[in-house]
């Protein structure tokens, strides 16, 4: 009878669909994974270094609610070098999910309307909901880039924030220059927050990374650790941006997460300092190899970044197809766990050749039965 201790607030969302697929992974007996989101390399050796030092010179008591200062002058440096804006200020929070949660929590009034690219990363829709807002869904099929045009058309006077995520995570698919310059003057314009999520930054194979916040001073960007370098279970992220709003995240930090694990602080600076461009190579080649090995019988936009692939589904059910997939031992994710659309799948390549070789063949397989 504890079913009315829980509060309303934790039922505008339900995790049932992804939940359902973990529990048949469950049941799979050694898969081909082709579903991780995050990178199948190691956290580097001198990251590893920094944290087991600081462990043992005693920097393991809390940290600054903003971040210490060996990580957070440094990244701080890097921005202001980056933009020159006067306004920008950075703090660092408990992983990219720490940021968003306290992005929301901070700006998103009961009834505010947030607007949403569909596919989205899972959290949007649900955080957003969390903070009593609205998703204001935008959707991008079939080939996942954003019209201006559209988001303008969607803004209404309680539009509060924009959610961009560029490398995306389903899609993979990266923002042009065109498109960052359009959105970002466009929230300008109408004076509407705009977060970007950079967390895939590196992961960009084709074009350079182009950030809305080269075009809008006011821009919100949260990025982390977790996928640059391997370190999701160490929980460092950081958020830069209007001094205003940055100081309300980071007292509302200071009643929540309270601050990111200090040892990893320490190693996070290290982590700066390491060049990963072997492993940026290594997943730029490795998506090649994964949209060479379907492109003739998916329909599939070649990403420019993350670690994802996000084709249609043969048959039109995203959910069936997964359904399919599992039954013939292949690990992929339906697409209507990140979309109100259930026409795609969504494959990670960050794994090891032979796993995605494997998975190649199940798909073709799959595909012409
Ligand atoms: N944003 C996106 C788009 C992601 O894919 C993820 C991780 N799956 C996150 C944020 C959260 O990352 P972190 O580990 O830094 O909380």
């Amino acid at each position: 009878m504890t079913a009315h201790w829980i509060a309303d607030r934790t039922r505008v969302f339900d995790s049932s669909g992804i939940r359902k697929i973990f529990d048949l992974a469950a049941q799979m007996k050694d898969p081909i994974n082709l579903s991780i989101g995050q990178p199948d390399f190691d956290v580097p050796e001198p990251v590893k270094e920094a944290c087991i030092e600081a462990i043992s010179t005693g920097k393991n008591g809390y940290a600054l609610t903003q971040g210490m200062p060996v990580l957070r002058d440094k990244l701080t440096a890097q921005v202001a070098a980056e933009y020159g804006h006067a306004d920008r200020k950075l703090f660092v929070s408990s992983g990219t999910s720490g940021g968003l949660v306290l992005t929301m929590l901070s700006l998103v009034n009961p009834g505010d309307e947030v607007i949403v690219f569909d596919p989205y990363f899972v959290m949007y829709d649900s955080l957003v909901r969390l903070a009593g807002g609205v998703p204001v869904k935008i959707d991008t099929y079939p080939d996942f880039r954003i019209d201006v045009q559209k988001v303008a058309d969607a803004i209404t006077p309680k539009t509060k924030l924009i959610l961009l995520n560029s490398p995306a995570n389903p899609t993979g698919v990266t923002l042009s220059a065109a498109e960052a310059e359009g959105i970002a003057r466009l929230a300008a314009e109408k004076n509407i927050a705009l977060l970007s999520d950079e967390i895939y930054r590196k992961f960009t194979y084709d074009e350079p990374f182009v950030s809305p916040a080269r075009f809008n001073e006011q821009t919100i960007v949260i990025d982390g650790f977790s996928k640059s370098y391997a370190m999701t279970g160490w929980r460092v992220g950081y958020v830069h941006g209007p001094a205003a709003v940055i100081d309300t995240m980071i007292k509302l930090q200071q009643y929540s997460f309270v601050c990111a694990p200090q040892p990893a602080q320490w190693a996070a600076a290290a982590a700066m300092d390491v060049p990963m461009e072997s492993h940026i190579a290594e997943y730029r080649r490795k998506r090649d190899l994964l949209v060479d090995g379907i492109s003739d019988l998916y329909e599939v936009v070649k990403p420019g970044g993350a670690f994802y692939v996000y084709p249609k589904a043969p048959g039109g059910s995203g959910a069936a197809f997964v359904e399919k997939a599992i039954a013939n031992n292949l690990l992929i994710i339906p697409g209507n766990i990140f979309s109100q659309r259930d026409s795609h799948f969504r494959i990670s390549y960050a794994a090891a050749d032979s796993v995605i070789e494997r998975g190649i063949e199940v798909l073709r397989k799959l595909a012409k039965k």
